[in-house]
């Protein structure tokens, strides 16, 4: 569990390369600036990779998100504070740490039980205070609704409706959303429990959001 000088040298770059597209939030550049995203990756081969501004696979044929992505749905969330955040995909774990470096108290769902297991332990470790759970996100997390925010990191068939009610009014919930196989990020402020603003934010690619729990093991 090594962050080294090269390793800092790498993110400074990303976090430049992250500025020249268009990601002007500073407390997105600052988290993925101080956040070692080479220990997010499962296959040691692929670390070396980790500062390109790139997704890559991790375990159960699911991958980290490109940076860029990372960045662009935490900028849309518009953290200012201790938002509650409700995150559907734990993956890797790299979002949910950048979303709690920022400040948002996170509680993220993932399907995978091989990932989640994984992941649960590595956010411990590296002392991420985000609250991890195994189960289908398409259901969210009545027990610990309402929710100042909800990202969604894998591409959605639709919003499903029981998220959006465990959104608080005024909330934002940003997702990859697909259709006739385009990707596309969508954003939207709930602004009464019938009424919503939403907005596009350009192409994407992220794995399906499916529904169920996946108890294999499955590399
Ligand atoms: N946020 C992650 C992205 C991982 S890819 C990261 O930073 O690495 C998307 C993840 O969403 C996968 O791990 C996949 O298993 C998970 N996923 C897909 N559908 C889901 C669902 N219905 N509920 C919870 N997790 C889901």
């Amino acid at each position: 569990m090594e962050d080294s000088l090269i390793h800092k040298g790498q993110r400074n770059q990303l976090v430049k390369a992250l500025r020249d597209k268009g990601i002007t939030d500073e407390k997105v550049l600052f988290a993925i600036g101080q956040i070692p995203r080479h220990l997010f990756f499962f296959d040691k081969a692929l670390e070396k990779f980790a500062y390109e501004d790139k997704a890559f696979p991790i375990a159960s044929h699911q991958t980290i998100s490109q940076p860029y992505t990372v960045a662009l749905e935490s900028q849309l969330l518009n953290i200012t504070g201790r938002e509650k955040v409700l995150e559907i995909g734990t993956g890797s774990g790299y979002q949910a740490a950048v979303l709690s470096l920022m400040g948002a108290s996170v509680y993220s769902i993932e399907r995978q039980q091989e990932l989640y297991t994984n992941t649960t332990s590595l956010l411990k470790e590296l002392k991420y205070a985000v609250s991890t759970f195994l189960g289908d996100g398409f259901k969210g997390l009545p027990q610990y609704a309402p929710f100042d925010r909800i990202i969604i990191t894998a591409a959605a068939p639709f919003i499903p409706r029981t998220l959006l009610d465990q959104l608080k009014i005024g909330g934002i919930l940003v997702s990859p959303i697909e259709n006739d196989k385009k990707q596309e990020l969508i954003r939207i402020k709930k602004i009464s429990d019938t009424d919503f603003e939403q907005t596009l934010h350009g192409e994407c690619a992220f794995v399906p959001m499916l529904e169920g729990i996946n108890f294999q093991k499955n590399i």
